[in-house]
């Protein structure tokens, strides 16, 4: 699959499995084959997966930290015609995973390259289709920072997020953002824990926050492995309780105040945001 009568060559971004080698497709086996040239996370790894599907082929390192670098000296060989294929150590590159640099170029600088898909698993989608949360409107927020005030900060942000949420994280981290989430979101809030997707300790459990920390208590050994959260997204319904209070409040100072005052002075009080309050005031035609 050396273009040499081409001018150009393609990039590949190939997915593979996230731990169950049956999970790989044709089209990215024969790709792997065929493509003059392989970038992986870690060769090592993708070597493995290789060997196991019979696939011989050049491996090169492409990482996060030789990225930059290592982009521009590929999208040169793919200009003299080289197919390069490129593929993360699981699931789909780019998706909290190295790749992005090369794509980002490719798109900017060198339009007449062809970016060429090849689907397979991701964690995140996997977990979101097997969750029984809205899959109509969703986020994606990856790793959360490893700073507790970071996390912190960003947590705050996404607490009246209304898509469902997913995150990515470690197993050293997990019972800490945990805890973040249940003192952030408040204990009722509904989570997903998708556990070794597709291996042999796959665990997808679903229930309010502080039953999931309970739960996880009750056994340590669930903290093991590749995790997923999927978090329902913020809904007023659900906070009936404090809706209702929250509503009282509000027709409570808008005997005596603005609308515009009484929602200023409500959401204070209940450090909800604005926009959100008017919304949902308007919208049940307080
Ligand atoms: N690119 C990958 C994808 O498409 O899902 C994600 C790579 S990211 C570096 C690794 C994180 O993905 C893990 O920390 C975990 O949160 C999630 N993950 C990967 N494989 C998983 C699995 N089999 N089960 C659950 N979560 C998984």
């Amino acid at each position: 699959m050396n273009n040499k009568n081409l001018k150009l060559g393609n990039l590949y971004i190939i997915s593979t499995p996230i731990g169950n080698y049956n999970d790989i497709s044709n089209r990215a086996i024969i790709t792997l084959r065929k493509v003059n040239l392989i970038l992986a996370e870690d060769t090592r790894k993708t070597g493995l997966l290789l060997k196991n599907f019979n696939i011989k082929n050049k491996l090169y390192p492409y990482y996060e930290y030789n990225e930059k670098k290592n982009a521009k000296f590929f999208l040169e060989k793919i200009k003299n015609g080289y197919n390069i294929g490129l593929v993360s150590d699981s699931g789909t590159p780019l998706i909290s995973d190295p790749g992005y640099k090369i794509v980002q170029l490719c798109r900017q600088k060198y339009i007449n390259i062809k970016i060429i898909p090849i689907p397979g698993p991701c964690a995140a989608i996997l977990a979101l289709s097997v969750s029984g949360l809205a899959t109509d409107k969703f986020c994606y927020e990856g790793f959360l920072s490893k700073k507790t005030s970071k996390r912190i900060k960003r947590l705050n942000e996404l607490k009246f997020e209304n898509r469902t949420i997913i995150i990515y994280e470690s197993k050293h981290r997990i019972l800490k953002c945990l805890y973040d989430i249940e003192n952030i979101f408040g204990k009722n809030r509904y989570i997903i824990f998708a556990k070794e997707l597709t291996k042999k300790w796959e665990n997808i459990y679903g229930n309010n926050i502080s039953n999931l920390i309970k739960w996880i208590k009750l056994d340590i050994n669930r903290l093991k492995g590749e995790i997923v959260l999927i978090i329902e997204g913020y809904n007023y319904k659900i906070n009936k309780k404090i809706s209702s209070k929250i509503i009282q409040t509000f027709l409570i100072l808008k005997q005596e105040l603005s609308i515009k005052k009484a929602i200023n002075i409500t959401s204070k009080i209940y450090s909800i945001k604005k926009n959100i309050l008017y919304k949902f005031l308007i919208n049940n035609k307080y």
